[in-house]
């Protein structure tokens, strides 16, 4: 008898396994409302742990698995990490690409194991295999940013002429695109005019760009603005500047040549990301300003999208125009960036728990 029931429970694991066919699905978790893989770039940067910390939190209120890898903006890492994912079963995958256009073939793969795929944050370029985007409106951050500098140097009215310099974000990112973009067209006008000079003369994007968002790298390239192009004795007045670790690196560059005194203020420094050290900036009167976005909403916001994509029902997106990534255009949903500075910081960020008032000491 007992032998028998051995047999029959044998038999039943057997067909268990065949039925679960190349055996990945060995590793999905059980008893969950789905598998979700999370994709991050880099832990060197806060808002990304934070992100990444935000979705798993999110994710498992809701009754979700997840695997949370980061990739040290590694491409290659990446790719590896999203491959393992495919392999484990997952239902969802939640990416924030290093370079948006390097997912192509894994996407491709997750796509035949049925997998959907949101872009998070950063949209991933030239694949037909991506389903939703959730992100902040990039092209704003620019604005923002160009607004804030319009208004610090008083450029409607204030006669000028006054010097600026330009930085970009990753040429890999296509968000850096569109951060330049928001900002080159916001001051395009008084650059038209001459009421705003770049010195050094590098207006593109690719003149302007910093591989992988690197502060040291923006130092460098500010350290020979400087000494091409301001050694006569000429200042700068504005840095627009889209990331608060490049904003630090040129603030450094700017010290090491005498810039932060009362005879030789720095100029309006622009930044993006709220980080903590870029808020202790801007509360020791350097960084002037930052953009902040609100990762804990991002989070929420992917996550619902998750849900609807895993449940079936209909996902909510608020742009389906914008995010075209060379194949098609992208349905996206898209919050509101706020621009910071010394005036409003304590309400955005203490305020609203993002910071504690000792994260910024
Ligand atoms: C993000 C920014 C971030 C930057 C560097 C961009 O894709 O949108 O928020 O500052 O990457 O990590």
């Amino acid at each position: 008898m007992r032998k028998l029931r051995l047999v029959a429970i044998m038999l039943v694991s057997a067909l268990i396994l065949v039925a679960c066919g190349s055996g990945k699905e060995t590793e999905k978790p059980a008893d969950t409302k789905g598998y979700v893989g999370i994709a991050m770039p880099t832990q060197s940067a806060e808002r990304w742990i934070a992100d990444g910390a935000n979705m798993v939190k999110v994710l498992e209120d809701l009754g979700y698995e997840t695997d949370l890898q980061y990739a040290e903006d590694v491409v290659q890492n990446q790719i590896s990490q999203i491959e393992n994912m495919i392999t484990k079963g997952v239902d969802v995958l939640v990416i924030a690409s290093i370079d948006g256009s390097a997912l192509t073939d894994v996407l491709d793969k997750a796509n035949a194991e049925g997998i959907k795929v949101i872009a998070y944050d950063r949209l991933i370029m030239d694949s037909a295999h991506i389903d939703y985007y959730s992100t902040f409106d990039n092209y704003s951050v620019g604005v923002l940013e160009a607004n804030y500098i319009i208004k610090k140097l008083d450029l409607d009215n204030a006669a000028g002429p006054f010097n600026i310099e330009f930085f970009g974000g990753s040429p890999d990112d296509n968000n850096a695109l569109f951060f330049w973009d928001g900002a080159f067209d916001t001051l395009k006008p008084y650059l038209d005019e001459g009421k705003l000079v770049i010195k050094s003369g590098q207006n593109t994007f690719e003149q302007g760009a910093t591989l992988r968002w690197d502060g040291a790298a923006a130092q460098q390239r500010m350290d020979n603005i400087l000494s091409a192009h301001y050694s006569s004795g000429d200042d700068v007045h504005a840095i627009l500047s889209p990331y608060d670790p490049i904003s630090l690196g040129v603030i450094e560059s700017l010290k090491n040549i005498g810039y932060g005194t009362a005879e030789k203020p720095l100029p309006v420094v622009t930044g993006q990301d709220a980080v903590a050290a870029g808020v202790k900036s801007i509360i020791a009167g350097e960084q002037s300003q930052t953009v902040f976005k609100d990762t804990r909403e991002l989070a929420k916001k992917t996550a619902e999208m998750v849900q609807s994509l895993v449940e079936g029902t209909d996902v909510d997106v608020n742009d389906t125009e914008t995010y075209n990534n060379n194949v098609k255009v992208v349905p996206s949903y898209l919050l509101v960036p706020i621009s910071v500075d010394i005036d409003n910081y304590y309400e955005v960020l203490v305020d609203s728990g993002y910071f504690t008032e000792d994260d910024l000491k």
